[in-house]
Order: C-alpha cells, then structure tokens, then sequence
C-alpha cells in the first residue's frame, strides 16, 4: 500500500524536463513528460502521476486561483478564465442540524464553466500546447466536456467529446456546443464513451482530456490546497475531514496527492491529514464496494443508474490513486439514495447555494455518517460542492416548488396568496382544457 509521504529527495531522473516527470504508481517506471503523448505507464499500463525535484510549501504561493499553486504544478501559467478561488462557504443551519464543531462548503459550481473540471482543464490543455497537438478529446458525463469545450475554445484548438446518449443534463451539452465542440452522442454509458474516446487517443487521433491523463489532477489538486489554506486562516488549524462525491475518482486522488505532497515538504504533519471520505450514489457505488470489501480494485459494475449523472460511473480509473488515499487518511466510503441527495439539494438551496445533484451527495453522505455515529460532533468538516444548480436545470425543477399560475390582476393575485381558488388560475386554465 502507498505511504502518505513521497520519497524525501526527489532526484529528478534523466527524462525529467525543468522538474517535472511522471512516474508510474505501480512499478515506479520514470517517463519523460513532455516528448511523447503518454497517458498511462509504457511498461505495465498502470496509472502515471506527476512528480516534482522539490515539495510545495505554502509560503510558496502568491496570487489567486489555480494558478496561485504554479509552485506545486509543471509550469508557471496556462490558458486561463480564470478558475479556482470558490468561496468556502459558511452553511449555519446545516452546521446546526448535523450538530458539527464546523462545517464549510467549498463551492466548486463557481469555477467560470461551472464544474471543478475547469482547474484540471486549464492545467491539461496548457500540457497540451506544450506537446503541440492539434485536437483535443474526452469522454463526459457532461461537465467535462463543457471545460474542454471553452478552455479548447480559449486555446483555439479543436474539441471532440463523447456523451452517453440522453443522460447528460441539458446545461452542460448546451455549454459544450454553443463553445464549438464536436459532440459524439455513443449509445452507451459513460464507460463506454470512454472505451472508446481512449481507443481513439491511443490511435493518434486526439489529445486525451480525461482524469486518466495526470496532468488534469495536478490542476485539481489546487481544491485542497485552497481549503488547507482558507481553513487555516479562518479557524487557526486545517479541518479533519474532506467529503466529496465520487465518480472517477480523481479529485479524491488529487486531493490525496495534495496533502501527500504538502507533508513531503513539512507544511502539513502526518496527524493533521483531513480523513478522506468518498461518497456515491447507491446505482453506482463501485468504490464504496471496494472500501467495505477491503479489495484493491474496483468491480466494473455494467449497470449504473442515478439522478446525479455526474456520478453515473460504473468503473472509476482513477481507483488505484484514491482507494489508498480513502484507506491512509483514515477516511470512508459511503452510498446514499437518490432521495438523499435530492434532499440533501434542498437543503444546501435553504442556504443559498444552489447545486446540481451530484455535489449534494457529499451532503448527504454526510449526514448518513452523522447519524450512524461514523462522523464526531467534534469534527470540522468541509464538503465539496462540484457543479452548479444551473447545469442540471431540470433536476432544479423538478426538486424545487412548482410555478404558480395566477391571472393578470392584482387583486385575484392576493386571494390566490391568502389562499384563495382565482378565475384564471391553475384550475380555471384546466377547466378550458376541458
Ligand atoms: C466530474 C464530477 C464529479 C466526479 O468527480 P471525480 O473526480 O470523477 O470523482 C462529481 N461531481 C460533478 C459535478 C462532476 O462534474
Ligand atoms: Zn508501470
């Protein structure tokens, strides 16, 4: 199993290019990063993750959004909107009712196309200049595929993405196409578009954008360090725990890479580690399964069925990097109904901040860990909000009150207030249907 510490001196081996080379997870193989288009280890086809000749610390940082953290990532700037600095909100009434010392949300909806993608995206299509390629492509369950169309777009690059057919919510395809992108709609779920998005790479024809490709979590990575740092500044120590919804996996193994690398270079103790704690959606909950069966693999589950189709993903790749990073950090792994999550959006929308069902899961797994005792009272907590309300507009609707009809006088308006049943109202308008 991975230890929570990188190497103490980083050596850079012979492929590194200014600092920066990708080693493999697995048998620790050494790639040069910028040579060749490699998404995974040449040797063995394990998963790559960046590696740096020197740790970050924060007195490192300066400036705002993702591109504060350069010293933590391969180059100095990329192709900006700019992304990152969300706000961590403060959410009173739900501190209260699951009765936490603290309780913050992080907001990621407010990245410029609404998703956290945007933080990976702008590190990834920057590595994509740097190879010089042409065509950029993914596979989505909608978001990602609306960061690479705008940061492509940004780039003047081309952009291929690959959606499963009628289960991407209609705010992120229209995001996608209206910034130019090629939309494939493939009869099949989101693993299959990624089967075949990851055929095409591997035969030349696209620069591959998914979380498979490790630079995207180098960008995602900044996630944590913002938390650590607004935490600290705010409450004087970084909080206990992270909750975050869980569908590839990345961003669990981004953030897991983030602490591993803030204790490498002595800003972070091993004790103060948040406890990473996935949650899933019970129709697709590959992850929770490999947690509370101790495996070290996930099953790929063939059938996945969720209203948070942002999370509707039966084989999460990037399950090597974030199982060790659930396990060393004493973190969990939890599933909650759709029910749960719909109610869990309800309840951030009481405080003002609106989000598609998908980040409501970290709510609502939350509060499951709550009530069955796994989470303290005691605990500071941060959850992850991933996606805005508006990219799931109809998921909104149909949780949220149903409009009203009224007639156009203001005196029938205020018996239709007080209760009242008004000529021209709903009823009236269903009678001349009749
Ligand atoms: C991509 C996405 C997720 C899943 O993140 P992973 O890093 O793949 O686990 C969750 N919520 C939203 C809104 C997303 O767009
Ligand atoms: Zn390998």
């Amino acid at each position: 199993m991975t230890d929570l510490t990188l190497p103490d001196d980083p050596d850079p081996p012979d492929c590194a290019d200014d600092g920066v080379w990708l080693t493999c997870i697995d048998c620790g193989h050494d790639v040069a990063p910028f040579d060749d288009i490699v998404y995974t280890c040449p040797e063995c086809d394990a998963l790559l993750e960046a590696r740096y000749d020197s740790h970050p610390t924060f007195d490192a940082f300066e400036g705002s959004g993702v591109w504060r953290y350069s010293a933590a990532l391969p180059f100095e700037t990329g192709v900006t909107l700019p992304e990152g600095a969300t706000p961590l909100h403060y959410v009173p009434g739900l501190e209260e009712e699951l009765g936490l010392r603290n309780l913050r949300v992080k907001h990621e909806g407010m990245n410029p196309t609404g998703s956290f993608k945007d933080r990976g995206m702008t590190v990834g299509v920057r590595v994509a200049e740097e190879l010089g390629v042409d065509r950029l492509a993914c596979a989505s369950t909608g978001n990602t595929s609306a960061a690479l169309a705008a940061y492509g777009a940004r780039a003047g690059l081309e952009t291929l993405v690959l959606l499963p057919e009628g289960k991407v919510a209609a705010g992120k395809v229209a995001q996608a196409s209206l910034h130019g992108a090629r939309i494939l709609e493939v009869d099949g779920n989101f693993d299959a578009c990624l089967d075949r998005v990851q055929d095409l790479a591997d035969r030349g024809e696209a620069y591959l954008l998914n979380s498979l490709n490790p630079f995207r979590l180098e960008g995602q990575k900044t996630i944590g360090l913002e938390i650590l740092e607004e935490f600290r500044d705010d409450e004087g120590r970084f909080p206990d725990r992270i909750v975050l919804p869980v569908g590839n996996a990345g961003n669990t193994a981004a953030l897991y890479k983030c602490f591993r690398e803030l204790v490498a270079g002595g800003d972070l103790a091993p004790g103060d580690v948040p406890k990473l704690t996935g949650v899933q959606a019970e129709g697709a909950a590959p992850m929770v399964e490999a947690i509370e069966e101790g495996n070290d693999e996930t099953r790929r589950w063939p059938e996945v069925e969720t209203v948070a189709t942002a999370i509707r993903i039966g084989n999460p790749v990037n399950a090597p990097k974030a199982l060790p990073g659930i396990r060393e950090t004493g973190g969990t792994a939890v599933a909650v109904s759709d029910e749960e999550i719909t109610s869990a959006q309800r309840a951030l929308a009481g405080e003002g901040i609106g989000v598609e069902p998908a980040s409501a899961a970290s709510v609502a797994g939350l509060r499951k860990l709550r009530e069955q005792g796994e989470v303290g009272a005691g605990e500071d907590v941060v959850c992850l909000t991933t996606g805005h309300l508006l990219k799931d507009p109809d998921a909104a609707a149909a949780a949220g009150n149903d409009p009203q009809p009224v007639p156009n006088d203001t005196d029938k308006i205020l018996r239709h207030l007080a209760g009242e049943n008004v000529e021209g109202g709903l009823l009236s308008r269903l009678r001349s249907l009749l």
